[in-house]
């Protein structure tokens, strides 16, 4: 398991038990090279997921075709990689939880870009023009539109 803080590959298992009333593991992990600390939860996944495209199209979901497009998206952009790591757990872990493993490609394009623009705006916006192809404009407006600040009437 990769270092969250240094990116080191060699982490240490410190700690092993039960959580979440035995659906989950715990472990509580060290890095040798850096110090720090953290903590996993391994979890089983019943079903594997399933993306519905737009043309009613079904394809096993991709995690590693996910993280190419937003790794696309984030190019030359000063945004850390573990980070991007962290967003791309945090997004499939979303997926995960959603009670479906079923889910339209829609669904998945708009958490990438709620993600996105918390952490980046330019990737945000090639996401995002990428997207847009696959949707109506007064949509990919409307996503622009909510990433503008609000502009006061007094301005
Ligand atoms: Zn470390």
């Amino acid at each position: 398991m990769r270092c969250p803080f240094c990116g080191n590959i060699d982490t240490q298992v410190k700690d092993s038990r039960p959580a979440e009333d035995h659906v989950a593991i715990r472990r509580r992990r060290f890095c040798p090279a850096c110090g720090g600390r953290f903590t996993t939860y391994e979890r089983v996944q019943l079903r594997d997921l399933v993306v519905i495209k737009t043309n009613g199209r079904r394809e096993d979901f991709d995690r590693d075709k996910l993280e190419r497009s937003i790794r696309i998206a984030l190019q030359k952009r000063p945004v850390e990689p573990e980070r991007v790591d962290q967003m791309i757990s945090g997004i499939v872990r979303r997926l995960e939880s959603m009670g479906e493993t079923d889910i339209p490609s829609k669904t998945i394009g708009e958490i990438v870009m709620e993600s996105l623009a918390r952490i980046d705006t330019v990737a945000y916006v090639r996401f995002a023009s990428v997207y847009k192809n696959f949707q109506e404009a007064d949509d990919f407006d409307r996503f622009v539109s909510e990433l503008r600040p609000p502009v006061k009437a007094d301005e």
